[in-house]
Parts: C-alpha cells; structure tokens; sequence
C-alpha cells in the first residue's frame, strides 16, 4: 500500500498523483456504470444506506488512501446525479468540461491561496489577466473596469449591495430577482428590497418608475437569465431609468452573462455595460465546476471599498515596495484560485468556442420548446429566451411527476411556482453536446408518468 502522507506537491508528488488519480477514474467509471439512469434510484433512504454501509465513516485507524479513494469515488458516481446526462436538467447545474477539471489538479497540488502576493504569485498575475479580459467583455467602452472572483451569484449579489451601502442605498428590485437578493440586503443590514412589479418574468419600466420616484438613493437590481424562466429584463430601459434617478444598477446575470460570449447572443443583453457591477457565474454557461464566480464593477475605483489591513499579509512597506495587494479583491481571506481552471477553459475553446457552446445550448431549448408545442400532452409556458424551457403535463398532478421521476432517478426536472398554485415543469439545459432528439424521450416520460396512476412506478 502507498503512502497515505504523500505530498500532491514538490519535485515527487506528481508520481504519487500518477498513482491516485488512475484510482479516482476507475472508481469514476465504477460508480458511474453501477447507476444506469442520470441520478440514483429509490430516493434518500438507499443513498443514506450506502453512506451508513461505510460506518465508521471516520474510523480511529485509516484504510489508506487506495481503499479510500476508491471506495468513496465509486459511492459518489453512484450516488450523484449527474449532469453530464442531459436528463439530469433540474437547475443552473451545468456539465464540467474535463478541461477545467484537470485543471483544477494543478490548483489543488499547488495549492496558490489568493490572499496575499507570497503565496500566490503567478496564480494572482493570472488570476489579474483573466479577470481584466472578463472587465473589458462586459465593459467594452469603459476606461477602467475590473473584476474579481466570487463563489457565485450569492457572493457577487452580496459584493454589489455591499458597494451601493458605502452610498447609503436602498435596494430595489424586481419580483424576479433571485432569493440571494433579499438575503444579501439582511446580510447587510440594509432595508428589504422594495419590489417592482413585472410583465411574466420582465420587470416592468414604468414600475421601477414609479417606485425610485418615491425613494430616496437606491441600488436596483435587475436579472439577466431569471431562475425560473430565463427571462432577460429590459437592461437598457432599466439602465436609462436609473441614470435618471440616479440610481446604482446592478445586473445579476449570473445565469445569462456568459451570452455575451456569443455575437448572435449578445444583444440580449444589451445595455448590460451601462451597469455599475455585473454579477456571472461560469459554473452555469462557463462549464466549470462549483465555485466559479464573477463579479464586474464599470470603475475599478468601486472595489476600493474592499481594502484592508492585515499587517501579515499586505504591510504598507510591502506594498509600497511593490508587491501587489490582493487581501481587497475579496471579503474572503483564504480563497482558491478558481481563476486558474477558468483562464485554462476560456484559453483552450476561446471565447468564441464558449459562445457557441452558448449558442447551442439555447438553441437546443427552442427546439425541445417545438416539441412540447406539438406533443398532445404538453402545455408550454412560454417561448424560451436562454436555455429554459418551462413547460407541464395538461393533466395530472405536476410536482408528484417530477418527484416520481426523480425517486426512479429516471430524470432530474425541475418545478417554477409561476403563479400561486400553478406549478411547472422546468429544463434548464446546460449540456453542451445534447440536441432536442436527446429530450424527446424525457417528454413522453412526462406525459405517460402524469397520466399513470398515483403509486405506479415509473418506468
Ligand atoms: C445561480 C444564480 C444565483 C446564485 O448564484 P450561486 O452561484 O448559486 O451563488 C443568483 N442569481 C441568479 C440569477 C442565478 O442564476
């Protein structure tokens, strides 16, 4: 048995990563095959029964890292559902690229934290590059936008309240705006967000109107790429009632701003560079594993609201003589360096090659949106803008059909309360590499499952 103290790190620990990672793919692979449908069979008690089969998971002895990782490797393939299979399409819970994934065993053997210059020092000059490149794609005319790198839309929502406090704002929002809003202004300790009213999904023009004519400094925050349809507000309609108010805009575009990847895509976005911040997730369109967040300000200056002082980490004298200060390119401390995997990506498809990844997931949802559209059994909500396609069985109890598909594993689907008590199905289709033939199957499934009679398994 090799040696469980091994260093993934230095001169050898590649050769003892060359004996491991074989042993994560096979258990992979294992795992994978044992689970025939997209996720795993019969619910929680089966998967807690599999874990509790391992008792004691933590044992006073170890097993040694062969027996370890092997064995926990394949009860993970097993146990997951998988978003590599195009019917597991429930969420914003997108299929990794196994470029950014390997990757990412460089990150994780050298293990850069981004806290300060000494422990990262190309990782932080990358991490700069990548996101100066992120800056001017949201940013194309501006003279000195910036970004940084969050864990994801929760983060980026947070950071951009955060910002708009050091101007005492009151947020704002739509009815469609994700729950990290809400949240990120309790976190704050800012006022609940006052709602503006919308058309469907679409926040409505004259409602943010009306609403910053009666408050006083505001931050409003509109959505691009809506969590329960994919909706795009109205960004540059929104933008321009802002200016005019003189209002803060944030976009949460953590789901629809890698459109702008894309030059057919792009004008769905438009208006989005008049913004002050941007919110972009790549582990959504970007392909990249949990956590790949963004966060883009229009002036760089906006982020100095970040500074700190840590006298170990970004002394005055250290900084004075040069070496960057990274502590204020987050409220994290320790961090990873998720840009690393991201930059890998981004440079190996270009961002033409993640655009049309782009392209092709949202034409696929139009395609998938024809074919609810003639199936006798269907009912669509609506013609998609991204990639969701929110649709339902004409009859039948909806939430009992996504949840007996589910305890099948047979396919991960998701549910949109649209309006009160009327609940939807809904694809959010992030595999790259899926077309519509891929989800003809899982519309039948559907319809024969809403008509099937409570209990009946499905098949
Ligand atoms: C996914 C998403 C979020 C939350 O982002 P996390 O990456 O899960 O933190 C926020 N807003 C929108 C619109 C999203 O799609």
């Amino acid at each position: 048995m090799g040696d469980s103290t091994a260093l993934a790190g230095g001169r050898q620990g590649h050769e003892r990563l060359a004996e491991l990672i074989p042993l994560v793919l096979q258990g992979l692979a294992a795992g994978t095959a044992e689970r025939a449908a997209p996720g795993p069979a019969g619910g929680p008690a089966p998967v807690a029964a599999s874990v509790a089969a391992l008792e004691p998971l933590v044992p006073a002895r170890g097993v040694g890292a062969e027996k370890a990782l092997s064995e926990l490797t394949a009860l993970l393939a097993a146990g997951s559902v998988d978003p590599a299979d195009p019917w597991c399409a429930a969420h914003l819970h997108c299929p990794p690229l196994a470029v950014g994934v390997a990757a990412d065993v460089a990150a994780g053997a050298l293990n850069p934290s981004m806290d300060s210059w000494d422990q990262a020092p190309v990782a932080s000059e990358l991490e700069r590059a990548f996101l100066a490149a992120i800056a001017r794609q949201c940013y194309p005319g501006a003279s000195e936008p910036d970004a940084v790198v969050t864990t994801g839309g929760t983060e980026s929502n947070l950071l951009a309240l955060l910002l708009a406090r050091e101007h005492q704002r009151q947020p704002v929002c739509g009815r469609n705006a994700h729950h990290s809003v809400a949240r990120a202004a309790w976190v704050l300790g800012l006022r609940t967000p006052l709602l503006v009213e919308c058309d469907g999904e679409r926040m409505i023009p004259a409602s943010l109107d009306a609403v910053l004519r009666e408050t006083g400094p505001a931050v409003v925050v509109a959505t691009a790429g809506t969590t329960n349809a994919g909706e795009i507000d109205p960004l540059r309609e929104l933008a321009r009632i802002c200016r005019r108010h003189g209002a803060r805009l944030h976009v949460d575009a953590a789901y629809g701003g890698l459109a702008l990847c894309s030059e057919t895509l792009r004008p769905l976005l438009d208006g989005i560079d008049q913004a002050d911040t941007i919110a972009l997730d790549m582990h959504k369109f970007g392909w990249q594993s949990v956590a790949a967040g963004l966060f883009a300000v229009r002036e760089a200056a906006d982020l100095k609201a970040l500074t700190v002082r840590a006298e170990y980490l970004n002394a005055d004298d250290d900084t004075e003589a040069g070496l960057p200060d990274l502590l204020g390119r987050s409220i994290r401390t320790s961090r990873r360096p998720d840009a690393f995997r991201m930059a890998v990506t981004m440079r190996a498809l270009g961002i033409d090659g993640v655009g049309e990844l782009v392209e092709r997931c949202c034409a696929t949802a139009r395609e998938v949106a024809d074919a609810v559209r003639r199936h006798p059994a269907l009912e669509l909500w609506g013609e998609p803008t991204l990639s969701t396609v929110l649709f339902r069985p004409r009859f039948g109890d909806v939430a009992r059909v996504r949840r007996a598909l589910l305890e099948t594993g047979t396919a991960i689907v998701g549910r949109a309360t649209m309006a009160p008590g009327e609940v939807w199905l809904k694809l959010t289709l992030l595999h790259p590499h899926a077309s519509a033939a891929d989800y003809l199957g899982l519309l039948d499934a559907v319809a024969a499952r809403a008509q099937a009679p409570e209990g009946a398994v499905a098949s």
